[in-house]
């Protein structure tokens, strides 16, 4: 079952007009929410980044954060699996094409529910591989517009070359991947971008830092060179849905000694604990 404007239906039955200035412009925000043992996991914080991302356009936002929790308790119960993954999409509804806002128009609220699909086994234990590409989207990244052209462009250079990521370098510096956050580790310190309108505010990269600093792990949040990036010891790759990757190859080079460093198995072994706790509480 998918949520469509205030009804619940099958997909196949789900339709909107071509008019949607999502469809037309591209003028809509979203999110990605992951869902374990059937509980979204850091709703309080998507919402809002959602709020912020509809600020960026804008537009108001449609639900109260209790309406959203309803709508989207309704959609996890209606949907198999105990591990899901909810995308929510707004846009600025349907009006004849100007690009103007029009007046008195309600948003699209689209919102269905996927299988939470598992980080594979073999990349955690090896390592993935990523190349570098020019970040050249547009300068509000950190709202998580639906109008991602660039994004696609950008991940579909990975794909080209076999790779899971393209991580961004903007002004000879890391900003973030084509759809995640990237961190480095230098001389067992781990390194971040500090947030800023040149990346989304990731929800996993802020779990990362909140257990670096629970488990003493030396951690600095200042900006990153594309040298550093290329010399550093490991890479690590967050986002909801992969959760934290390592990434052993980049542009070809092994990253440090091309294996999956001990930064990356400390974090990756807290935020599964940490997902556990989540799923009892
Ligand atoms: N940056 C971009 C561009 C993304 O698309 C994503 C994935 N939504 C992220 C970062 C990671 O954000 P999160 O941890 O909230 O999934």
């Amino acid at each position: 079952m998918i949520y469509l404007n205030g009804k619940f239906m099958p997909i196949e039955e789900a339709f909107i007009p071509v008019l949607d200035r999502g469809f037309i412009f591209g003028d809509g925000v979203y999110e990605v929410i992951p869902v374990y043992s059937r509980k979204p996991f850091r709703l309080a914080e998507h919402l809002i980044r959602l709020q912020h991302s509809l600020d960026g356009i804008r537009l108001k936002n449609p639900c109260s954060n209790d309406e959203w929790r309803n709508i989207l308790e309704q959609i996890i119960a209606n949907n198999d699996g105990e591990d899901q993954y909810l995308y929510l999409h707004i846009t600025r509804g349907v009006a004849k094409r100007d690009h103007a806002f029009p007046a008195n128009v309600s948003p699209t609220v689209f919102i269905m529910s996927n299988p939470l699909p598992q980080p594979p086994e073999e990349l955690l234990k090896t390592g993935a591989s990523a190349i570098t590409a020019n970040d050249n989207r547009w300068i509000r990244c950190d709202v998580k517009a639906i109008s991602l052209l660039p994004n696609v462009l950008l991940r579909q250079l990975a794909v080209d070359r076999h790779a899971l990521e393209t991580i961004l370098i903007r002004n000879q510096f890391l900003t973030e991947g084509a759809a995640s956050n990237i961190f480095i580790v230098k001389d067992k310190v781990l390194l971040a971008p500090p947030k800023s309108n040149l990346m989304l505010p990731g929800i996993t990269y802020d779990v990362v830092l909140e257990l670096a600093a629970a488990n003493q792990i030396p951690h600095e949040i200042r900006e990153i060179s594309e040298t550093e990036t290329r010399m550093a010891d490991e890479i690590l790759l967050t986002s909801s849905t992969k959760e934290i990757m390592p990434i052993t190859l980049l542009d070809n080079h092994p990253v440090g000694d091309g294996k999956p460093g001990e930064l990356f198995r400390q974090l990756h072994a807290l935020y599964q604990e940490y997902k556990a706790t989540h799923m009892r509480g």
